[in-house]
């Protein structure tokens, strides 16, 4: 049997024992495989009969978590972050390509269906460390024949719009009369709305088969595919509506095997030449294909190797049942690789490519969510991030102006022109942090990788763009001192509109301060650059005098008596109590769905809790009375109805001294995409999965992160369930290896020149090579 070839190792593995069609979904997206390029939801190769995927709905403009799409059986969906449509509600997100996974097996007339075959011994495992989806399973057929199937599936992140199919059958008992149809679809619905002004499918020779689509922004983008077999048999080509069907029909006698290779490949207009599309997909099926398909699996298998050379998590724990911290930790950095491309122009959604529901947009999850890891692990993939912003930069300038400012103006949520695409007033207009979230994010890759380069050719830039924007922004305050920030949405996106949000004018007041300090450092280190950026952007060094001024300026409100940071003035008057207990009947559904969002928006019930949110990335800011006396104060409102809410929760427990809490926060991280629970059938969340290696590594490990020390600085929080954390990081160029237990932290020094470090306030050093371990 197949499945006795494999060690299915459960820290490794995403492991599914028995078929169950109401998970289907959910493990489309935490199985889903990608290149960063292009990602496919898992869906099953065969699909399911009643489950059609050209059905068109409305979406409805609700609150933004709150949303229910109709629900199907499975739900089709190939992205390349770059290929983008409009949508009549919903602007202009990715498209969902045509499906290019289509594999079904026929046994002496019977087709392949889950649901309905007899099936025994199932198997569908993902296996992280080498990126691969495998299934088997025994087919008991109508006829009476015993099959053995394994099916394996994976992307190489090198061929970057590449799919790999890889089917074995074996006939157990009895001889049977096997048909196996590779198909392209492309009759796919994005957010239910048909985005292809025109479709086509076709065949070149008889060994590829395509379909030719054309966005309604006039991209094009052909998806090609080619099924090799290792058996004689007849072969065909037929089309039904707008699918293309390769079959291959063969006899399989007992005791036979065979092996049947599909490769597809998606090729749009964004990458290459619109009128060679096809010539370019059947070249790079040509390309893979004559590897072979063993060395074309460890070719994969090395490049994601790699991945987890530097980045991986060793956790060893004791955790509740249905929890595997080890596994978690993995499941979140094969994502955090999964979705990451090396093209600057897309990157990760709020989704990780998952599916289209955020549209594929980009948001504030990325710098403060997902970036840390790429900063600390691959300096050269959070490189991206930066050059993203820098590449939108012109779409921030129109926004800026469209609003009546000077400078630049991030969108809240932005296509790949950096256009806003949030259709809802109160986030577009409102949730403004994002500007100063992109300068906190492009200071805190620079704080660790030193790139003066990007720093002063693209990130000065940006920096002093927004600055100006900030200055048209703000506001004097008849009776009150300095300038104010008013009319926001904070990261709480349950209080709509709102003045001084301490959140934004923190992160607003640390990146205007940030304009002289990169300035003073580009003139120095690079005047000619420096020149002619002022010459580009016709800069003047006297505009630094007010945003000094203004950041000086901003109010954090603050209760001085109990230490609280107010998320903004009179947060604790201007908002009611409201019974929270009492509304909230089943925890299991968010607390949006108990309540409208006009009671939300006056009430305190907080979707995310800003000030923690502030704390959990200034972790060196605040005191740890002021954490104390702030958490105690907003934990009673926050229902964390944002997936991004917890791991700022965590981190803040873990700067309070308190393990026990930091693990709680651990287990609803955990549990919101990779517990047992099946949550992420429309995609995964991707600021928790981003958020989840925070956790580990800036909260139970306590690394205080570059923006908050400027020396590797740890201040461990080991919970009792958790016995020891390895993990490595690059700081400020250095290799460095970091094994914490509840009493001792041990650094490997992996550089070549010393690097000294800080453990609860002692300092250590150690030397190349060397391993230093200390007691706290
Ligand atoms: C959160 C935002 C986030 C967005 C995308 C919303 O529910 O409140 O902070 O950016 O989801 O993840």
């Amino acid at each position: 049997m197949y499945i006795d070839s494999f060690i299915i190792d459960p820290d490794w593995c995403v492991i599914e024992d028995t078929f169950d069609i109401t998970r289907v979904r959910h493990n489309e997206s935490i199985m889903a495989l990608g290149t960063g390029f292009l990602t496919t939801r898992s869906s099953f190769d065969e699909g399911f009969s009643d489950d059609e995927q050209n059905i068109s709905y409305d979406r409805k403009a609700m609150n933004v978590s709150l949303e229910v799409v109709p629900v199907k059986k499975s739900r089709w969906g190939t992205f390349i972050p770059l290929v983008q449509g409009k949508h009549p509600f919903w602007n202009v997100g990715v498209i969902n390509l045509p499906y290019m996974l289509g594999l079904e097996v026929y046994a002496d007339g019977e087709k392949l269906d889950m649901e309905k075959s007899k099936i025994t011994g199932y198997k569908r495992w993902l296996n992280m460390q080498a990126a691969t989806l495998y299934r088997t399973f025994i087919w008991e057929t109508g006829s009476g024949k015993k099959l053995n199937l394994l099916f394996k599936r994976y992307m190489n992140p090198d061929d970057r719009f590449v799919c790999v199919q890889d089917l074995r059958i074996s006939a157990v008992s009895g001889s049977a009369d096997i048909i196996v149809k590779s198909y392209i679809d492309n009759d796919t619905r994005t957010n239910g709305y048909d985005k292809f002004i025109n479709r086509n499918v076709s065949f070149a020779g008889n060994q590829v088969i395509y379909s030719d689509v054309t966005g309604n922004l006039e991209d094009r983008i052909i998806t090609v595919s080619r099924m090799g077999c290792n058996k004689q048999g007849s072969h065909a080509v037929t089309r039904e509506d707008n699918r293309i069907i390769a079959s291959r029909s063969f006899i399989l006698k007992e005791g036979e095997e065979v092996q049947v290779l599909k490769v597809s490949a998606q090729v749009a207009s964004v990458y290459f030449d619109k009128e060679s599309l096809l010539d370019e997909g059947i070249k790079m099926l040509s390309d893979v294909i004559d590897q072979g398909a063993d060395s074309l699996h460890n070719a994969h298998t090395a490049r994601w190797a790699n991945n987890w050379d530097i980045s991986d998590i060793q956790i060893t724990a004791d955790d509740p049942d249905g929890y595997n911290s080890q596994r978690a930790i993995r499941q979140s950095i094969y994502h955090l690789f999964r979705a990451r491309s090396t093209d600057p122009r897309a990157l990760n959604c709020a989704k990780g490519s998952t599916s289209e529901m955020y549209l594929g947009s980009v948001c504030w999850d990325m710098e403060i969510f997902f970036q840390p890891f790429y900063i600390y692990t691959q300096p050269a993939l959070a490189k991206m991030t930066g050059l993203y912003r820098y590449n939108i930069l012109n779409g921030a300038r129109r926004s800026a102006a469209i609003h009546n400012y000077i400078g630049a103006r991030y969108p809240w949520q932005t296509d790949r022109y950096g256009n806003e695409v949030c259709s809802l007033f109160e986030y577009a207009d409102h949730e403004i942090h994002i500007s100063a979230d992109i300068v906190v994010g492009l200071w805190h890759y620079y704080l660790n990788t030193l790139d003066k380069d990007f720093l002063y050719n693209q990130g000065l830039e940006i920096i002093l763009e927004t600055s100006r924007y900030w200055t048209t922004r703000v506001n004097k305050l008849k009776g009150r001192p300095g300038w104010h920030i008013l009319g926001v949405m904070g990261p709480d996106e349950y209080k709509p509109i709102t003045n001084n949000n301490a959140y934004t004018n923190f992160v607003v007041r640390e990146s205007l301060r940030l304009a002289e300090k990169v300035v003073d450092m580009c003139k120095t280190d690079a005047p000619g650059t420096f020149k002619e950026l002022c010459d580009k952007i016709s800069f003047d060094e006297k505009e630094l005098v007010l945003f000094n001024e203004i950041a000086d300026g901003l109010p954090i409100p603050k209760d001085d008596e109990r230490n609280i940071i107010w998320q903004c003035d009179d947060f604790d008057t201007a908002f009611c109590e409201i019974d929270i207990e009492g509304l909230w009947e089943d925890k299991s559904k968010l607390f949006g769905f108990y309540t409208t969002q006009e009671l939300r928006y006056r009430a305190k019930c907080l979707k995310q809790s800003d000030v923690i949110a502030l704390m959990g990335l200034y972790t060196s800011a605040f005191t740890k009375e002021e954490m104390i006396a702030s958490f105690e104060y907003y934990n009673p409102f926050t229902i964390h109805d944002s997936s991004n809410s917890i791991c700022h929760n965590a981190i803040v427990a873990a700067c309070m001294g308190r393990p026990d809490l930091a693990y709680e926060n651990w287990m609803k991280s955990m549990d919101i995409d990779f517990g047992i629970r099946p949550r992420a059938s429309e995609g995964v969340h991707f600021a928790n999965v981003g958020g989840m290696w925070q956790e580990i590594v800036l909260g139970f490990g306590g690394m205080a992160s570059a923006l908050n020390a400027d020396t590797l600085t740890f201040n461990p929080c080991i919970p009792e369930q958790i016995k020891e954390i390895a993990f490595q990081i690059i700081w400020k160029g250095q290799q460095v290896g970091v094994t914490v237990t509840g009493s001792t932290l041990t650094v490997k020094n992996m550089s070549d020149s010393e690097i000294s470090f800080t453990v609860r306030g002692k300092t250590s050093s150690a030397a190349p090579g060397s391993k230093v371990n200390v007691d706290y």
